[in-house]
């Protein structure tokens, strides 16, 4: 028999996977919850949005799971709701030279003109053959990832196949520096066939925030937390816009730069260490459109900076979820991984809209401005944490050095990519470790 845990006070803050499935498991322990969320609802990054006329929501940011995605599906299959999960098979294409090809299958990658007919596509092939293969991170986290393809698949095929992708998500500047270990994470655990769930992924956070407020839960919502700081007696006060309370533990789920300005009674050293960790930001627009843009039916189309788009990412969305849930209407997002001072953190949602429709008209070239029913603009400043060599000896650990004060964001998973399956697993991760001190 496991001796019953004592209910301590315990604090989460932010609504965002990781919070959430922290929250699940330390209620399901006895303790006694609160839940600081400083937007209107939960879901944090993976949050949507819905017109009233939309049967489904549509997350603000493109977001679907993996099948290898397994401690979301584990706490999926815990609650009970595997039932509402669907995995369709969408199409995903490359860009190369002015046309986009299918490249989510073997068969389709060994077709693929790009590489040509030779070396390179064996090399590609090996390559990727044995990232699938190796569990060995730790060695190729030692290098970056411009230095190891170069070497092993050749500079044409990094050029070609990698060097657009490392570029699209960390900008010129951090491309270069990333480690290889990170690549590895990338290639080893995503898998073609997609998942989402039923309603969407903010249907998933509202049900789950409605059973966790069943087990006891309190939460509160539009609920900012300003400040964190020790006691002299043991435990922690929060400052939020609710006013003070005071918990013997506390768990931080935002971005290292936020959970320094929170808790500045960090060891300077501890401070320094976050303050080192780098992110990009994301800027998201999203069209609703009268008709389909892609004619092919295409899904994610992958687009390298040289080819000249505005944007990383074109996604369709109803090539994913049917357009039926959203009352017939064509979704569309033009997505992009940028470093923070970017201008597309400060043009308006027009300027936007006016610099991405005529990349629209390439994709497919009957596309006329009139298919446009409305827009919506989301952005980010913490998106993408940049891992860069060795970076395993740089994530903080989640007990920081202020007693009662645990972390668990984006920036600590690693290698793998960040996601809200690594948010679940990191939040779970958080709560047990909380449970045993
Ligand atoms: C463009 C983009 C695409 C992505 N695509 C995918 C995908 O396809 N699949 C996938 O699984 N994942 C994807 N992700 C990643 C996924 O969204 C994140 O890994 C995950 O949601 C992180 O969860 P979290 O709980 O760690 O943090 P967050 O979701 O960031 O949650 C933190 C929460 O804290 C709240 N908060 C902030 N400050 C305060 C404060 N002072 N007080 C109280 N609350 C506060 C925020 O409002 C937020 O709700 C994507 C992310 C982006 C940006």
């Amino acid at each position: 028999m496991t001796e019953p845990r004592a209910s301590r006070r315990v604090a989460v803050i932010g609504a965002g996977f990781g919070g959430l499935a922290a929250a699940y498991d330390l209620l399901k322990n006895g303790q006694q919850v609160t839940l600081y969320e400083a937007a209107d609802h939960v879901g944090g990054l993976a949050s949507g949005f819905k017109e009233p006329h939309w049967e489904w929501s549509m997350e603000k940011y493109y977001h679907h799971w993996f099948a290898s995605d397994r401690h979301m599906l584990q706490l999926i299959d815990e609650l009970g709701w595997r039932k509402h999960v669907r995995f369709p098979r969408p199409y995903t294409v490359v860009y190369y030279r002015g046309r986009f090809y299918p490249f989510d299958s073997i068969l389709q990658m060994a077709l693929f003109p790009g590489l040509g007919w030779g070396i390179d596509k064996i090399r590609f092939g090996f390559v990727g053959l044995f990232l699938r293969l190796t569990n060995n991170w730790q060695a190729l986290e030692k290098t970056t990832v411009e230095a190891w393809m170069r070497r092993w698949a050749g500079d044409r095929v990094y050029e070609l196949m990698w060097q657009p992708l490392m570029i699209g998500k960390f900008g010129e500047r951090y491309a270069p520096l990333v480690n290889m270990a990170w690549m590895w994470a990338r290639i080893k655990a995503r898998t073609t066939r997609l998942g989402t769930f039923e309603g969407g992924f903010q249907a998933f956070a509202d049900r789950f925030s409605a059973l966790l407020q069943k087990m006891g839960l309190n939460l509160r919502l539009s609920c900012p937390v300003e400040r964190i700081s020790p006691l002299q007696e043991g435990g922690l006060t929060v400052q939020s816009a609710d006013g003070q309370a005071h918990y013997d533990q506390v768990l931080v789920t935002q971005s290292p730069s936020v959970l320094a300005r929170l808790a500045p009674e960090l060891p300077p050293d501890y401070l320094r260490g976050l303050l080192e960790l780098k992110s990009m930001g994301a800027v998201v627009l999203i069209f609703s459109l009268k008709q389909p843009l892609s004619p092919q039916g295409y899904y994610w189309y992958n687009i390298p900076k040289s080819a000249g788009f505005p944007f990383l990412a074109l996604v369709e969305h109803t090539n994913f979820v049917p357009a039926r849930y959203f009352g017939g209407e064509h979704l569309v997002y033009c997505g992009d991984y940028l470093e923070t001072d970017h201008e597309y953190f400060q043009l308006s949602q027009d300027q936007l809209v006016q610099r991405f429709l005529p990349a629209l008209q390439r994709i497919n070239p009957n596309f006329s401005p009139q298919w446009v029913n409305k827009t919506w603009l989301f952005r980010t400043l913490y998106a993408q944490p940049v891992p860069f060599v060795n970076h395993s000896r740089n994530i903080p650990p989640i007990r920081t050095p202020l007693a009662g004060l645990y972390f668990a964001s984006m920036s600590q998973v690693y290698p793998w990519d960040r996601g809200t399956n690594f948010a679940v697993e990191i939040g779970r991760r958080a709560a047990h470790l909380m449970l045993e001190d």
